[in-house]
């Protein structure tokens, strides 16, 4: 896949958490991979960028918003939006040329503040009807806008179970792209789940 793509995320969070950082990490990577760039925005002065992030070429950190690094050129930009009114195809790889998505810690159910974004007026497009976590979010639009692969033939396991040990295990209320092993790519969990770290998802107190 040609890269010359630019994926965005805009840190909408109060903090990068170890979750978060995790997913950043897999993006940087696959980004590194095939020759597109990413970069984390709206990041707060004092942000200090984790080695692991600021150790890949492919991956800026950036203080400015998407709204100012992209003043009078909205039309490159594609919003991930849960709420768009049609879904990413092939072809929106040859309108856009910078993605950009929320940085948002996926929460259950989804309170749609993907909206933060959607005010400011970029052309949105949605995946699918399912709650992705960031980096599969990322992962998926470059399968399609770069490998040209239409959503629909994207293998998915929505709402995997993940086994902690033989008496704990949680579901994971996200869609995930399946790997080749047949099992969800979540390259931030397996790390956090070692590190008995909190689970990743902000559940919302009972409605
Ligand atoms: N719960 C948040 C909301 O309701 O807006 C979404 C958080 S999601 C973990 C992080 C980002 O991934 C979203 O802001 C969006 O850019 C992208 N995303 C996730 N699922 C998506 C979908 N089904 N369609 C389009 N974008 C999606």
């Amino acid at each position: 896949m040609a890269g010359n793509k630019t994926y965005i995320v805009e840190h909408l969070d109060e903090e990068l958490g170890p979750w978060s950082e995790l997913e950043y990490i897999a993006i940087a990577k696959e980004s590194q991979q095939a020759g597109s760039k990413f970069f984390l925005s709206s990041l707060p002065p004092a942000f200090k960028v984790p080695e692991a992030l600021a150790a890949i070429p492919a991956f800026t950190a950036e203080n400015r918003g998407v709204e100012e690094l992209y003043e009078g050129q909205k039309s490159r930009v594609c919003l991930l939006d849960p709420a768009g009114k049609s879904d990413l195809a092939p072809e929106d790889g040859d309108k856009f040329d910078v993605f950009l998505f929320g940085g948002i810690l996926g929460d259950d159910p989804p309170r749609d503040r993907t909206s933060e974004l959607r005010k400011k007026g970029f052309e949105g497009r949605r995946l699918g009807p399912v709650q992705m976590t960031t980096d599969t979010a990322v992962r998926v639009t470059r399968l399609v806008v770069e490998g040209k692969t239409p959503l629909k033939d994207i293998e998915y396991l929505d709402h995997p179970e993940l086994k902690f040990n033989e008496h704990e295990s949680t579901e994971m209320p996200f869609r995930y792209v399946k790997g080749e092993d047949g099992k969800p790519i979540m390259p931030a969990v397996i790390k956090f789940i070692m590190a008995g770290l909190p689970p990743r998802i902000n559940i919302n107190p009972p409605l």
